[in-house]
């Protein structure tokens, strides 16, 4: 797709169709006069009238553009930057079908910068993954925006494509997205971005480096598991340090706990973490983020074979924490435990967040339009609590109170990684809180907001990228 601008109405290009904005009321969201011949008589109508959700359809004869698409913002007090995400999301949708390219034109308003939430809008809806069909998908090839802050313009389009690219990975077949692919692919973002410097190991290194909890999960699968460590130091001269640690199970039978029919379907979303952490990892680097960031992915399928780990056994973690298995469908904790406890070890992070499609739980919870946030350390979470209603990509946090630590007493170890089915969010984050000791973190679950099934008005079905525009927020809050 590409994505261009002109510095005016009268300058835009020949397009097959033009996006108009309005304010509740019939008013025009932009200097209306010259543009008077498209609208005047579908105002009159009655048809349209500015509300929000609103979106009209017009064919004007002897137009630059056949198509006229009149959108509703609503007030412009009420506006916010939702609401242009969506209005012109849905423009797009019903675009695409039909259009190739577009003018895009923005409201003129005090209240708020609107080019880049217009921009985000009007891009992730754009999104197509066509990969696996001989008929393919329709999408607009060119979006023309009408003179828009350039600055945000281009920093937007480095982030939706930060977003297509969690979302092709999280969408492809899980055959094809092995441990050892996630780690090809940070090599690859490694080479594009000097800034970026990766460190992949294999199952032999796992195993000399003691990760004993990722290579207990990895035992049951034909494909290698991988430890991939991106560290970006876009402000050498700070010691200030984040780590984000994204769960990669490429594929999640449940292991010997083997999934039901109706539970596994859907499962190659495993990794939608550290999908996730990529997708950061590669739109903090395309930005040049004064930040420094280390992204950990610990990555393996979790399968069912003659090696398989096994319930009721206890394997040592990386951190020296024995751990008994009570669930080997319990398998995402355990993985991001030793990365943590790597991550902590070998870098000292000031801060670690992990991000993670941890539990069924989580989506019984709070459904699929929140993601779970755990956190103790309250400036942390309250930045992430912004940076979530900044994106939209919002967060809801749950308490990690100690007397829940007996949900996950074992009798013969340290500690058990599966509980009861009550407050299954809240010990997926008490049992990462044993591996995390003093430095600051937060638990993400994303396992509701990562592979809705319904559609939202710019997300896809499926594979949404969460965690990406909600991260790299955060990190750039942290810059300033
Ligand atoms: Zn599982």
């Amino acid at each position: 797709m590409v994505v261009s601008s002109s510095s005016s109405l009268a300058k835009r290009k020949k397009a097959d169709a033009l996006i108009l904005p309005f304010f509740a009321g019939k008013k025009p969201a932009f200097a209306a006069k010259s543009l008077s011949t498209l609208f005047t008589t579908v105002l009159q109508s009655g048809d349209f009238t500015g509300k929000k959700k609103e979106m009209l359809c017009h064919y004007p004869k002897g137009a630059k553009e056949p198509r006229v698409i009149l959108i509703g913002l609503g007030t412009e007090k009420e506006l916010t930057k939702e609401v242009l995400r969506r209005s012109y999301a849905r423009a797009v949708a019903f675009l695409k079908e039909k259009a190739k390219t577009v003018n895009v034109v923005l409201p003129e308003t005090k209240e708020m910068e609107v080019t880049f939430a217009v921009a985000e809008g009007a891009l992730l809806a754009n999104y197509v993954f066509d990969s696996n069909k001989s008929e393919k998908d329709k999408y607009l090839s060119t979006m023309n925006f009408i003179d828009p802050d350039e600055e945000a313009l281009k920093k937007c389009q480095k982030i939706c494509e930060s977003v297509y690219f969690t979302r092709n990975l999280i969408f492809s077949n899980a055959d094809d997205i092995t441990p050892t692919f996630l780690g090809k692919m940070a090599k690859e973002l490694a080479s594009e971005h000097k800034t970026l410097k990766v460190t992949v190991f294999g199952r032999n290194e796992i195993v000399k480096e003691n990760l004993g909890l990722l290579e207990a999960v990895s035992r049951g699968a034909h494909e290698d598991p991988a430890l991939i460590i991106l560290e970006y130091r876009g402000n050498p001269k700070s010691k200030d340090l984040s780590a984000l640690v994204g769960k990669g199970v490429t594929y999640d039978t449940g292991g010997l706990n083997l999934k039901p029919t109706g539970g596994m379907e859907t499962m190659r979303d495993d990794m939608s973490g550290a999908a996730a952490v990529l997708g950061t990892m590669r739109a903090i680097a395309s930005l040049g983020l004064p930040v420094n960031v280390i992204g950990v992915i610990g990555a393996t399928e979790n399968a069912i074979g003659p090696k398989s780990y096994k319930p009721g056994d206890v394997y040592r973690s990386y951190s020296g924490v024995m751990v008994e298995i009570g669930n080997t469908d319990a398998e995402g904790r355990l993985v991001l435990a030793d990365a943590i406890s790597y991550v902590q070890e070998k870098y000292a992070p000031k801060r670690i967040i992990d991000i993670a499609t941890l539990t069924g739980g989580v989506v019984v919870a709070l459904g699929e339009e929140v993601s779970g946030l755990m956190c103790e350390d309250d400036s942390l979470a309250d930045a992430l609590m912004e940076a979530g209603q900044e994106t939209y990509e919002r967060l809801c946090r749950l308490p990690l109170y100690e007397e829940y630590n007996d949900l996950l007493k074992s009798k013969v170890a340290d500690i058990k990684n599966s509980g009861p089915r009550k407050a299954s969010p809240i010990t997926g984050g008490i049992f990462l809180k044993k591996f995390v000791g003093k430095t600051k973190w937060a638990h993400i679950d994303i396992g509701g907001t990562a592979f809705p099934d319904s559609l939202k008005p710019y997300q896809p079905v499926q594979a949404t990228g969460v965690g990406v525009r909600l991260l790299t927020a955060f990190l750039e809050k942290l810059a300033e």
